[in-house]
């Protein structure tokens, strides 16, 4: 069980997602963190093993603001806690992903991908959507796309949320047997494992 936030907004959205996460750590205390789309049109990612107050720190130190991004706090399933299975995971500059639930068919798709080429930097069931995903975006396939494609290769349960460098306009989210509410607002729209 972990907790999964998003947001997309004409705003900086940084406080909002580390409000989702300190109101949805309760889903999970092994590590934190968070990818946004910045204004250089580039995926950053933060993470730290342990508590919410940990990430927090760490943003603290930095400068970043943002209107597209996506958190999570973990509670380990598949991999270690420790910050190279921290959510979210990448496929290179590519694309971003947070998950909670459980990849069933992860070994036989990481076989898959490693075959193509991908490298794994993480011991996660997570990481195969990642790789997933940009395998997809590298045919030429939009996020969305991308994103519905790749969720009929998994077996198992998930809320994902994905964003991607090149696409400041779309938060995308899919679920199947994980919890996801979506909060609709005006200019501005919210996802979550649970209300925040
Ligand atoms: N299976 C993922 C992981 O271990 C997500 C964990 C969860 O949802 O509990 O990182």
């Amino acid at each position: 069980m972990c907790g999964i936030v998003g947001v997309i907004a004409e705003r900086n959205i940084i406080p909002i997602l580390m409000e989702g996460l300190r109101r949805l750590e309760y889903r999970g205390y092994d590590s934190a963190g968070i990818a946004v789309r910045n204004q250089d049109a580039r995926l950053q990612r933060i993470r730290s093993v342990g508590k919410v107050a940990e990430l927090q720190h760490l943003l603290d130190q930095r400068e970043i603001e943002a209107p597209l991004g996506i958190a999570h706090t973990r509670w380990a399933t598949h991999g270690m806690p420790a910050e190279r299975n921290a959510h979210p995971h990448m496929s290179g500059e590519q694309v971003a992903v947070v998950h909670n639930g459980i990849i069933e068919n992860h070994a036989e798709l990481r076989a898959e991908l490693q075959q193509k080429g991908f490298v794994f930097s993480s011991e996660t069931d997570t990481e195969v959507i990642a790789h997933l995903l940009a395998a997809l975006l590298a045919e030429g396939q939009g996020i969305l796309d991308a994103t519905r494609n790749a969720v009929a290769h998994l077996v198992g349960a998930y809320a994902l949320a994905v964003i991607s460098p090149d696409d400041p306009d779309h938060l995308i989210v899919s679920r199947a047997g994980s919890p996801l509410v979506i909060g609709v607002g005006v200019g501005e729209h919210f996802i979550a494992s649970d209300v925040f």
